[in-house]
């Protein structure tokens, strides 16, 4: 694709009025540089469907159109709708902006099957996506890769192994039927304004699932475990109807706790739990 030749993105921001909000969580990257590093994470995207949470001024967009991505982006900010409808108008039949909030918008319906995700996420409803994207019921999901951009904590906690403080309820969702790595850790001074913490770019790509899983036993068996990860595994799953069978069943001592238990243990007990349940 030709290179579209756009004003500074500081000029985008400056002639839309878009002063951040922190309400909307809303931290730009301007460094077209860095933004084209994140748009290369998932692989050639010439041809590619992209699905983006929250463009704002329209940075990591013009990256992914430059890459020739064909982006459905989903922007709740009124205020960003006409600095992205001139990005539009660059890449004419390449970039559909629905003005609306994430959270409530069919991103299967909107992005189609295969689609990749590509975000730089507001923090505030990050996590949330995340983990709706992980816990699709169709497996693989409709998603072809997600490349997000997190607080560095919360990557951690996506990529994080068994034993280490970081692992989790996360971990474990993203890991047992995808594979997660840290892609790209990005200092704060990057964006603009810059946030209190450092951020960092997960990739996640699904595989196929373990087979015999049931994905709302193990949604339930880590919400059950970590949700007091303190404490030992036949305190804290001792509410989930099955789950301490499950445990003798496995051969999983009862007084470890969940956070020295690997994916694949969880997964055997989520198979366990399935077969005890009927
Ligand atoms: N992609 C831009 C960049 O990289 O510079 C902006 C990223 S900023 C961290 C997050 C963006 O998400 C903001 O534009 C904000 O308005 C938008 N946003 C916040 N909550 C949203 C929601 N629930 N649905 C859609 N967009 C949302």
């Amino acid at each position: 694709m030709t290179m579209v030749t756009l004003p500074p993105l500081r000029e985008v921001i400056a002639a839309h009025g878009l002063r951040a909000s922190k309400a909307l969580g809303q931290n730009f990257l301007l460094d077209g540089q860095l933004l084209a590093r994140i748009a290369a994470i998932p692989g050639d995207l010439k041809g590619q469907r992209v699905f983006e949470v929250g463009p704002g001024p329209g940075g990591l967009t013009r990256a992914l159109l430059h890459a020739g991505a064909d982006v459905v982006a989903v922007e709740r900010d009124e205020r960003c709708l006409p600095a992205l409808a001139e990005l539009s108008e660059a890449f004419p039949g390449h970039l559909r902006v629905i003005d609306g909030d994430a959270m409530a918008v069919d991103a299967q319906k909107e992005a189609g099957e295969g689609a990749h995700i590509v975000a730089n996420l507001p923090y505030n409803v990050g996590t949330a996506l995340l983990i709706g994207w992980l816990e699709a019921p169709l497996w693989t999901p409709w998603w072809q890769s997600a490349t997000l951009m997190f607080q560095q904590e919360v990557a951690e906690r996506i990529v994080a192994q068994a034993g280490s403080s970081a692992y989790g309820r996360l971990s474990v969702l993203a890991q047992w039927r995808s594979s997660a790595r840290l892609a790209l850790k990005v200092h704060r001074s990057a964006f603009t304004p810059p946030p209190k913490v450092m951020s960092a770019v997960v990739h996640i790509v699904p595989h196929a699932a373990p087979e015999g899983v049931n994905a709302a036993l193990l949604s339930q068996l880590t919400a059950a475990a970590f949700g007091q990860r303190r404490k030992m595994l036949r305190q804290s799953l001792r509410g989930l109807p099955g789950a301490l069978e499950a445990l003798a069943m496995c051969d999983i001592d009862g007084e470890r706790r969940a956070e020295t238990v690997s994916v694949e243990d969880f997964v055997r007990l989520a198979r366990a739990l399935g077969e005890i349940r009927g």
